[in-house]
């Protein structure tokens, strides 16, 4: 069976991890939290980054820093995982439900003026597949109503917009270190902070509601309670399996781009023929090979095309049942405007195998199966 998702791991975490246990610093904010801050900080350029025991805590972080409150509103789009909305729901917020563009699946720049109120709070654009958002518009319209910005870069480090790394246009970035994800650290996060001033609440929230962040720094010479707050940060054992892979960021990304660009070669013949549609990529985005889809004609085709893979040992998923039509998202949510492509292209999305270690050979085989199923 070729699965879905192999966790990555490059051989160098279990050396790490010993080295945590030996430092006697398994608790969080030890030495390799440190290193995996520093790196982010460097790749990305932002002032701030602190690493969370999830995105989906990286989100509740920003919505409580974002300070988000009861009948505040907050637009995203509906093509998403739940975490995207749970953040700023726990606070209280209403989620204002967005279209997608077919052709990236991210949330629809021009349509996003339209669900702005004077509720609301914040854009939540979502950076689909480690492919940017228009970044340009959504700062525009975040500036012209004076709302926030919270990217759920989920997907999306080692990408950027223009140039410029997915995570840092926004007041907040929220990266995901989930088994699943390029890098990971079994289940983790990171929090980007753009402004200074934001810093100080961040490590409080992170940190119970303490400032232990500043004590650590030898900065005050007790810490105490400051304000409410949660446990946001991991262990650092996770972290030392987190820095293993970022120190080889580069080969993992470009491990992932050749399968993705394989991919994409051996299937074009089928979209050339209309059978198939192929992940759209803007000139100016460089995506990070996070996901590699195609688009059926509809979802009775994908569902016979998911059971051939899969007589066939290949294990594809399709993901998102658009929020709105989910029991919560008809409780705290509602649709802006009209679902033309959200849960049309949704149904037609099929993800095909994409981790690290996959190899050529298998790209091959499982590009083989899906061209013999239109045959
Ligand atoms: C994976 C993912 C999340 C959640 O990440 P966790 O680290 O599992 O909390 C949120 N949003 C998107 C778009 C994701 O792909």
């Amino acid at each position: 069976m070729i699965n879905f998702n192999v966790p990555p791991f490059t051989g160098k975490e279990l050396e790490y991890m010993k080295e945590a246990i030996e430092n006697q610093k398994i608790c969080g904010d030890g030495p390799f939290t440190k290193k995996c801050h520093e790196w982010i900080e460097q790749q990305t350029g932002t002032r701030k980054c602190l690493l969370t025991t999830s995105c989906t805590h990286a989100t509740e972080l920003a919505a409580l820093l974002a300070d988000i409150k009861e009948g505040d509103e907050v637009i995203l789009p509906s093509y998403t995982f739940v975490s995207t909305a749970d953040a700023f729901v726990l606070r209280g917020a209403k989620v204002v439900f967005v279209d997608v563009r077919p052709d990236t699946m991210n949330i629809d720049e021009n349509l996003i003026e339209d669900a702005v109120t004077e509720r609301t709070k914040a854009i939540v654009p979502v950076h689909y597949a480690g492919v940017g958002c228009e970044m340009d518009k959504i700062m525009e319209i975040a500036k012209k109503h004076n709302l926030m910005v919270v990217e759920d870069a989920a997907q999306g480090i080692m990408a950027s917009y223009k140039g410029k790394p997915l995570g840092t246009f926004g007041e907040f970035g929220c990266f995901s270190f989930h088994e699943t994800k390029n890098f990971s650290m079994g289940e983790g996060g990171a929090l980007l902070i753009r402004d200074e001033k934001y810093i100080e609440n961040a490590e409080i929230y992170r940190e119970k509601g303490t400032d232990r962040s500043k004590y650590f720094r030898g900065q005050v010479d007790k810490y105490r309670w400051q304000n409410y707050g949660s446990s946001y940060l991991p262990s650092d054992m996770n972290a030392a399996y987190l820095y293993a892979q970022l120190e080889l960021a580069e080969e993992i990304t470009k491990a992932r781009m050749d399968r993705w660009n394989e991919y994409r070669e051996q299937l074009t013949p089928l979209a050339e023929e209309g059978r198939i549609e192929l992940p759209y990529i803007p000139e100016y985005c460089e995506h990070n090979a996070h996901m590699f889809y195609i688009k059926t004609k509809d979802i009775q085709e994908r569902e016979r095309l998911i059971d051939y893979l899969k007589e066939r040992n290949v294990h594809a998923v399709f993901h998102y049942i658009p929020l709105h039509s989910a029991p919560a998202g008809i409780k705290f949510g509602r649709f802006c405007g009209e679902d033309k492509y959200t849960t049309k292209e949704s149904e037609r999305l099929l993800r095909l195998p994409m981790f690290y270690k996959l190899t050529s050979n298998e790209v091959e085989y499982i590009t083989e199966q899906v061209k013999a199923f239109y045959r």
